[in-house]
């Protein structure tokens, strides 16, 4: 018997697991993979963050359950790291609520939205989350294309009005996973207008804010004008920090989604443990030197792998922000048929781009999360690979 509910049927099966499965039986036959997919920091957690946590870890006080939007010292530090680094003005105690990481409070947002048929606009490609998460309430997703034509930001105007007066929610993620790509505020400030013309509320999923390339600062949408009323930002510890196992985020801004939200997760779960949310208030209160050593690494990596695909005539764009290259597939390849064709004929897994929605059909993925070392070794190979087809 097969127990569950048709929601869960409609979610497609995983993208990766024939690709997982492909990369467990070569590894098996002790080939060495070399895995350019994770999207996960090869970095550690700074000492400080680390030690911060041991510390707390000895108060009996933090054992208990947390409050329900987060401990004041975090919400606190997250309002001024707002203050500090975008001159945004947030209520700690309205307009900021703790996170289980942002995915958690991604997903919930939808529900708290949304009802059933109801439309949420969501970029293609994308992160998964999104329309899966819109699919587990009952809502139509209705996808932005991000073309390269418009450097990868969504055609406004191209959207019908009738989706329009449905739509309930608008997801945006610049830096942009998976096409890495950035915007400046003038495009904030054309989606908050136009929010505002058909009273659709906006979440910027912001997970990427702090990495950015030589002088690039990526824009809060919280910048634009007005944005308060209609918009919230999801902030995460986990790439800027390198802490996605510890699984803590936050989401700020308008204060009427963040209540809704709030509604959802007081009766799903009851926050982060104390300690980890201590430890993340230290992170933002302390030195943050790291972030830019951190991005200097991943700058060299991604200048390597750029000089490396220009050589075999693959084009990507230098991207000022995230740690992935957004790479166009070759000529007279699916991206999924690319990916499978690397991992079988050289051992080296990239994401298809359609792993991330119909709209990533000819491109594919590469993280920047691996050394120098191992992104050079898969480019040699890939030399090498072409070179085999050109004779
Ligand atoms: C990694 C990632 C997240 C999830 O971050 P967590 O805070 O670890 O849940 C959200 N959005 C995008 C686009 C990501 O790449």
């Amino acid at each position: 018997m097969i127990f569950h509910s048709k929601r869960i049927s409609q979610i497609p099966p995983y993208v990766f697991s024939s690709i997982n499965k492909k990369k467990a039986e070569l590894k098996k036959k002790g080939i060495d993979v070399i895995d350019l997919g994770i999207g996960d920091p090869d970095f550690s957690t700074p000492l400080h963050i680390v030690n911060k946590l041991k510390e707390e870890l000895d108060n009996p006080a933090n054992m208990k359950y947390p409050s329900y939007n987060g401990i004041p010292e975090l919400r606190i530090a997250i309002s001024e790291f707002y203050r500090r680094q975008y001159g945004v003005e947030l209520d700690a105690e309205t307009e900021v609520l703790i996170l289980i990481g942002s995915k958690e409070g991604l997903a919930h947002l939808i529900p708290a939205m949304i009802d059933p048929g109801e439309v949420v606009l969501t970029p293609d490609p994308g992160y998964g989350v999104y329309r899966t998460a819109i699919q587990l309430a009952n809502g139509v997703p209705f996808t932005m294309p991000l073309k390269k034509e418009l450097d990868f930001k969504p055609e406004l105007n191209a959207i019908p009005t009738t989706v329009l007066e449905l739509a309930k929610l608008m997801l945006l993620n610049y830096p942009g996973n998976p096409t890495a790509a950035t915007v400046d505020i003038a495009f904030f400030q054309k989606v908050v207008q136009f929010a505002k013309k058909y009273q659709i509320p906006v979440a910027h999923d912001f997970a990427y804010n702090m990495i950015t390339f030589d002088n690039y600062e990526a824009p809060s949408i919280l910048q634009a004008e007005g944005a308060k009323d209609i918009a919230v930002e999801f902030g995460s510890f986990s790439k800027t920090y390198n802490m996605t196992g510890w699984r803590i985020g936050y989401v700020v801004g308008n204060r009427s989604m963040i209540k809704a939200l709030a509604v959802v997760k007081n009766n799903t779960d009851t926050g982060q443990f104390i300690p980890i949310q201590k430890a993340a208030a230290f992170a933002l209160a302390s030195e943050q030197s790291f972030i830019s050593q951190n991005n200097a690494i991943y700058k060299e990596r991604m200048m390597k792998v750029i000089e490396l695909l220009n050589d075999i005539g693959i084009h990507a764009h230098v991207p000022r922000g995230s740690f992935f290259i957004w790479a166009e597939v070759p000529q007279g390849f699916t991206s999924f048929e690319f990916a499978e064709t690397l991992l079988q004929e050289v051992g080296v897994v990239v994401t298809p781009g359609t792993a991330f929605g119909e709209g990533g059909e000819g491109y594919f993925r590469i993280s920047l999360s691996v050394s120098i070392e191992r992104l050079v070794e898969a480019g040699e190979r890939l030399k090498s690979y072409y070179r085999t087809l050109s004779q």
